[in-house]
């Protein structure tokens, strides 16, 4: 087959899979117009590998190396969700990983800070997120349990990775009225976390809200778990 036609097959039939993705979120509750259409911008398949393109829009994790994974679907709609994201908040992902979550979250807000561990993983979200033309992200290797003091505070956090409690330091740069949206309870192989919302009050004080369970690879650092 001429290759522009084959190349033009694949791409209407990645953007039918990701139709299907956007009805199968929506039957999820996942109906807020704004991730709906942000999730309907990014071409999830360009954040894993080849091989794996064919599978890209279906709702589980899939590798990305470093023994991490993308985060699925459902969830990355769900916790974007959470989020309750307008245009003008300021936003911090700990966990870049592939980069996903970063692009969909750059697709709703004019500025996304990332923090990855692994500067492999990081290079490569760079590396993709770039060539999709992102350029409202900042990114940095290291430990995100210790947040981004320097760009602080942010009005919106989201930990894209499990830990028993959530970094006190991250709470603290998280702005009055903030809300931090992760996974948190234990992390040995299988476990299963409580997805929280953590709502930042006027007077300072946070309130928590248990969203649903949910399985996410553990956060290594200092407020952490243990490497
Ligand atoms: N948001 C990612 C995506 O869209 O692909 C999903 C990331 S994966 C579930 C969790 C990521 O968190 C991994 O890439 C892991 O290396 C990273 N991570 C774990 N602990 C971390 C830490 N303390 N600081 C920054 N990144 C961390």
């Amino acid at each position: 087959m001429n290759p522009k036609v084959y190349k033009n097959q694949l791409l209407a039939q990645r953007q039918l899979q990701r139709q299907r993705m956007l009805s199968s979120l929506q039957q999820r509750d996942i109906t807020n117009p704004a991730v709906l259409q942000a999730m309907g911008n990014v071409p999830r398949e360009a954040f894993v590998a080849r091989a794996l393109h064919s599978n890209a829009y279906e709702d589980r994790v899939l590798p990305i190396g470093e023994q991490q994974t993308i985060s699925m679907p459902s969830v990355v709609g769900a916790m974007t969700q959470a989020l309750d994201i307008q245009r003008n908040h300021k936003v911090l992902e700990i966990g870049t990983g592939s980069g996903y979550q970063a692009a969909v979250l750059a697709e709703m807000v004019r500025r996304v800070f990332s923090i990855e561990r692994y500067s492999s993983l990081s290079d490569q979200a760079q590396q993709v997120l770039g060539e999709l033309g992102y350029t409202n992200l900042i990114y940095k290797v290291g430990d995100g349990t210790l947040g981004w003091p320097e760009q602080a505070p942010f009005d919106r956090i989201i930990i894209t990775a499990a830990a028993p409690e959530v970094p006190q330091a991250l709470l603290e740069q998280l702005a009055p009225e903030g809300i931090l949206v992760a996974p948190v309870g234990p992390v040995q192989t299988d476990a299963i976390q409580t997805l929280m919302r953590y709502t930042k009050q006027a007077d300072g004080s946070v309130e928590e809200t248990k969203l649903g369970k949910v399985q996410f690879v553990p956060l290594v650092g200092k407020q952490g778990v243990a490497a």
